[in-house]
């Protein structure tokens, strides 16, 4: 069954509550979630699920199910586990996602300083990479620093736009990211919109402005073969 996602239209939802839908091995299924699924190289959301009785049972990581638009939050195991059709209060690990979200919409940014495509990318909690297809001489880190750095301090507020399938097929040039091709199937896609910086298309969650990512650092750059070069930040503060 279908969750519904909150935090698509709302990334800033702490807290809200929910109905099991179903209990499985691999995790709990809500009827409607704020949890972010791992995918597009963003990490899964942590947190907990509160019980009527105030009991709660922690949620180690959030993932897809195989259907569209399916999320399990998973408990650590031997947790406790609710019955399906128990309201829960569903709590997010908000210090982690809110750093998720600034070094997200960071890597947009810094996606439009490096111009090169991108061979994959990652975000975790504490640093944030892409990879480009680009020759190791054209990056230098403290320019890429800088420019994304100038770029984040024009305070930016970011939009949430959603194209057809068939509009996106007519644009390709929207797809930096040749490792990670946007989802379809819904016949719907969704696009993150920094005016003036960039679009692309997008199912994370990202922060409202971009002031709100303060800065970033270049960690580290360096080859991962032949047609990678990996970028790695964190947030300055
Ligand atoms: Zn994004």
């Amino acid at each position: 069954m279908a969750t519904e996602l909150l935090f698509r239209d709302d990334a800033y939802l702490r807290t809200a509550s929910a109905r099991v839908v179903g209990v499985h091995e691999h995790g709990i299924e809500l009827d409607r979630t704020i949890f972010y699924p791992l995918g597009g190289g963003q990490a899964g959301d942590v947190g907990a699920l509160v019980r009527a009785s105030g009991e709660r049972i922690p949620i180690a990581d959030t993932r897809k199910g195989e259907a569209i638009d399916t999320v399990f939050h998973v408990p650590p195991p031997g947790a406790q586990r609710p019955d399906v059709g128990e309201t829960l209060g569903l709590e997010i690990d908000w210090e982690r996602r809110y750093s998720l979200m600034r070094l997200h919409t960071a890597l947009h940014v810094m996606s439009c300083v490096v111009v090169a495509p991108v061979t994959g990318g990652n975000i975790a909690p504490e640093k944030a990479r892409l990879d480009f297809d680009i020759d190791m001489s054209l990056l230098d880190a403290a320019r890429i620093e800088c420019e994304t750095n100038l770029l984040i301090a024009r305070g930016v507020v970011t939009e949430t736009v959603w194209i057809t399938d068939a509009e996106l097929d007519a644009r390709p040039e929207l797809v930096k990211t040749m490792s990670v091709q946007p989802p379809r199937g819904s016949g719907r896609v969704r696009l993150l919109r920094i005016p003036g910086i960039d679009l692309q298309p997008c199912g994370g969650t990202h922060v409202a402005n971009t002031a709100e990512i303060g800065g970033i650092r270049v960690l580290r750059i360096r080859s991962e073969g032949r047609r990678n070069r990996r970028v790695e930040i964190a947030l300055s503060a």
